[in-house]
């Protein structure tokens, strides 16, 4: 049988109780059978911008995930440093899944700059496409072309999930309105304050303290 999947990218530096709520949302609202996160690799080119070990940042969603049913961890993009576009890692999601229905899910902040991404038009109109509020941001729609506009249904509120099996949508949803950034997450454990603590699963602070990611050991970010 058909199974719908959603696939949330993302560097989850480390993952957050933002992205949870994201994942547990999208996946009742729209029925899914599996809500796979891909964390992405980044190429070691950029140092000013380099994330935590994609070792770790995987282990993480591996903790995060692997008590909650229906949510999964993928290794699509971390066993490619070549770091592959959006539009490619689709084009690997249909190889590997072809009878499934997928979906791409990202969060308002991703929506604003969905005009840099590679093959964005393309892209807005092959998948179904999740898109999140997030505080913050506000979900516009004069920055993408007319034939993505004519696709968006505002999900949001009231408004059921269509169900619909023709065609593929851009879902406006509010899921999830959780104020939660990884670089907050990340500049308090390495100020030395606590509240961070609230704002992971458990499972994921237990990891960030022994091996001190975001103190500067163990292949974590040294200093936001
Ligand atoms: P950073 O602070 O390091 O930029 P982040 O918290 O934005 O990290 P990312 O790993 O960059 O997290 O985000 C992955 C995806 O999750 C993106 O599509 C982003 O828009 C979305 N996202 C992150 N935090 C939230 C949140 N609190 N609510 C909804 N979506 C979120």
């Amino acid at each position: 049988m058909k199974k719908r999947i959603a696939f949330y990218g993302g560097t989850f530096d480390p993952v957050h109780n933002g992205h949870m709520a994201v994942a547990e949302g999208i996946s009742k609202r729209f029925g899914l059978d599996e809500f796979h996160f891909v964390p992405a690799f980044h190429a070691p080119h950029k140092p000013e911008n380099r994330p935590t070990s994609a070792f770790h940042r995987y282990s993480m969603l591996a903790l995060a995930t692997a008590s909650r049913s229906g949510l999964y961890v993928s290794p699509l993009e971390v066993e490619q440093p070549s770091r592959p576009y959006t539009i490619e890692t689709l084009a690997r999601l249909w190889e590997i899944y072809p009878e499934d229905r997928l979906m791409f899910v990202i969060g308002a902040d991703s929506w604003e700059e969905i005009t840099t991404w590679r093959e964005w038009e393309r892209l807005l109109t092959s998948v179904d496409i999740a898109v999140v509020t997030r505080p913050g941001y506000e979900l516009r729609t004069e920055h993408v072309t007319d034939k993505a506009r004519e696709i968006i249904i505002d999900a949001r509120g009231e408004n059921p999930f269509d169900g619909q099996t023709e065609g593929t949508r851009i879902y406006f949803t509010d899921v999830a309105f959780v104020d939660v950034s990884a670089t907050r997450i990340r500049t308090a454990v390495a100020d030395g304050e606590n509240a961070w603590r609230d704002m992971v699963p458990p499972e994921v602070a237990e990891y960030i303290d022994k091996y001190e990611i975001y103190r500067g050991r163990c292949g974590g970010r040294p200093k936001v």
